[in-house]
């Protein structure tokens, strides 16, 4: 175990704020995984008083590494950003961390290093309480994300006009485990 992930587990023990945990947990799980930047979309300066705010003396890298990226994170982080319930640094961090997160290949409480689906619930109930409120459903996090974005573009993804009689209802809302 190399010394960052040692100082991350020291700290995660020190009862933290959820959306301190969650944050912690999403530079671990990007850490984990050789990702940089750990959170995308947040500058030197902001990333400065993160690390600062969440994991005080503990160094880590968030700079990016050159590459084309083809994906939805813009995208994703202006959804959340637009709904932040109160648009401060801690929320702009969050929706960061998330849009980060959800890039990758697994249910998105799992890319984001969490123990469970529940702590993500409760984050976005505490953070992004008029979107999370939208997910009547419980659809899966990124279903519901991605569902969001295509019908502000204006584009149907849904091969069903309901949700109730779709033959990918059991994707959309099949238990997240
Ligand atoms: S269950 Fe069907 S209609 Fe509902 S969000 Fe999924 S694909 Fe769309």
């Amino acid at each position: 175990m190399n010394a960052v992930a040692t100082d991350l587990i020291r700290l995660i023990d020190q009862s933290p704020s959820l959306e301190v945990l969650v944050l912690r947990c999403v530079l671990a799980e990007s850490q984990r995984a050789g990702e940089r930047p750990l959170i995308r979309g947040i500058g030197p300066a902001s990333f400065a008083l993160l690390r600062e705010t969440c994991l005080p003396g503990v160094e880590l890298d968030n700079a990016d590494q050159p590459a084309a990226r083809f994906d939805e994170f813009e995208e994703l982080f202006e959804l959340l950003l637009d709904y932040a319930a109160p648009l401060d640094p801690m929320s702009i961090w969050l929706a960061a961390a998330i849009a980060t997160a959800a890039q990758r290949d697994n249910h998105l409480w799992q890319d984001m290093g969490l123990p469970s689906r529940r702590e993500l619930n409760a984050l976005l109930r505490q953070r992004f309480p008029s979107l999370a409120a939208l997910n009547v459903g419980d659809m899966k996090w990124k279903k519901f994300f991605y569902r969001q974005l295509c019908e502000r573009a204006g584009v149907p993804i849904c091969k069903s006009p309901s949700c109730g009689v779709c033959v990918d209802h059991p994707v959309c809302f099949g238990p997240e485990v």
